[in-house]
């Protein structure tokens, strides 16, 4: 059969160049990471071929047999690792996965927390630009304007005022550990689930370099592609009580086929996470303690970083303030010595540009 370079050298040529700007720069985007071998292997195997609505067992196609030992191996692996109840490993991404989740609880219009896009949420935390602040009511809490850790205060009485049917907790640009326990009991208080979306911290979790969020969430999502090394994708982890809702709502609510090449990687990923080489005395844990040796360069360069107690491996940089410069240069200056790093619209305190 012709190889990719024959078949189509604009697209063979595009993924070399790709390679090679991965092996010759730094990535710093905490969105990214290096798949393994193992991982990419699976996403291109000729499972994707293969349609499987429906979950193992129950599939509305013939001939998914080794399908189904694949997802099944996804959702026993997912389980163990985290010590879930229940898994969904079928949703394509994390805002899918978030997407699910409010479709099984929610009817539109019903009131939800989450925090607010500029203090580090995600999009699908209620953001006006996406379904989630379309669909639903969010009411945003944030970070103490000091302390630049969660508002918890606040928090309580945002949740006390709009008694919302959902908390989430968990960010897209919050460096720092959540107190899963102090949420659940502000949910408690109001008759709310609290779900957690874990997508930047589930690697550290996994290697036990953050507290997990269970027992404390009722609901779990995440990706797998950031700090779990793993394919393009998302999941949730839910109580045994929510699982049929959940499993509903991702098929046939939301999607149709399940991308079992993708699943595929997931298994391997989260196999891959219960190793020995994940665990809170290596990989992980190295994650964390790289971080105050990056945060040390910091200052050198003139820009502060948000200061406020134990991290995870997240690490925000003001290069906005002092040296007034938009994210967009900083990162074209850095992509210029081959850092790739992030620049986003988060920052805590709005800048001031000097008199
Ligand atoms: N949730 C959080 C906290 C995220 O940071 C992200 C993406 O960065 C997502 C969900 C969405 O993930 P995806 O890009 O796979 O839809």
């Amino acid at each position: 059969m012709a190889s990719l370079a024959e078949l189509d050298p604009q697209i063979a040529a595009a993924l070399e160049g790709e390679d090679r700007r991965q092996r010759e720069s730094i990535v710093l985007i905490a969105s990214e990471n290096y798949a393994s071998k193992a991982v990419l292997a699976s996403g291109s195997s000729v499972i994707s071929n293969k349609y499987a609505e429906g979950y193992p067992g129950r599939r509305y196609y013939g001939g998914c047999e080794h399908a189904d030992v694949v997802e099944s191996l996804a959702i026993e692996r997912a389980k163990e690792l985290f010590g879930a109840e229940h898994v969904n490993v079928q949703p394509h991404s994390g805002a899918q996965a978030n997407m699910a989740v409010y479709f099984a609880l929610l009817e539109p219009g019903d009131t939800v927390m989450g925090m607010q896009l500029d203090h580090g949420g995600h999009l699908t935390h209620g953001a006006k630009v996406n379904f989630s602040g379309k669909l639903y009511n969010f009411v945003s809490y944030g970070v103490d304007r000091e302390s630049e850790t969660i508002d918890f205060d606040g928090v309580e009485r945002l949740a006390q005022e709009h008694k919302p049917k959902i908390i989430v907790a968990g960010y897209s640009a919050y460096p720092r550990v959540i107190d899963f326990p102090r949420f659940r009991a502000i949910a408690d208080s109001v008759g709310a689930y609290l779900m957690v979306d874990m997508a930047h911290i589930s690697g550290l979790i996994a290697g036990g370099a953050h507290p997990s969020p269970f027992p404390h969430a009722q609901i779990v999502t995440s990706t797998t592609q950031k700090s779990l090394r793993g394919p393009r994708g998302g999941f949730i982890m839910c109580t045994e009580e929510l699982g049929k809702d959940i499993d509903f709502a991702v098929f046939p609510v939301m999607q149709g086929g399940p991308m079992m090449h993708t699943i595929a990687g997931k298994a391997v990923c989260f196999g891959h996470a219960s190793k020995p080489e994940f665990s809170p005395s290596s990989c992980a844990t190295s994650v964390v303690e790289n971080w105050p040796v990056l945060a040390t360069a910091v200052p050198m360069l003139g820009c502060g970083w948000f200061p406020g107690g134990r991290t995870t491996h997240l690490l925000l940089v003001d290069y906005v303030t002092p040296l007034w410069h938009h994210g967009r240069q900083a990162e074209q200056a850095l992509e210029g010595v081959g850092i790739d790093q992030q620049q986003d619209a988060y920052h805590v305190i709005p800048p001031v540009r000097p008199a």
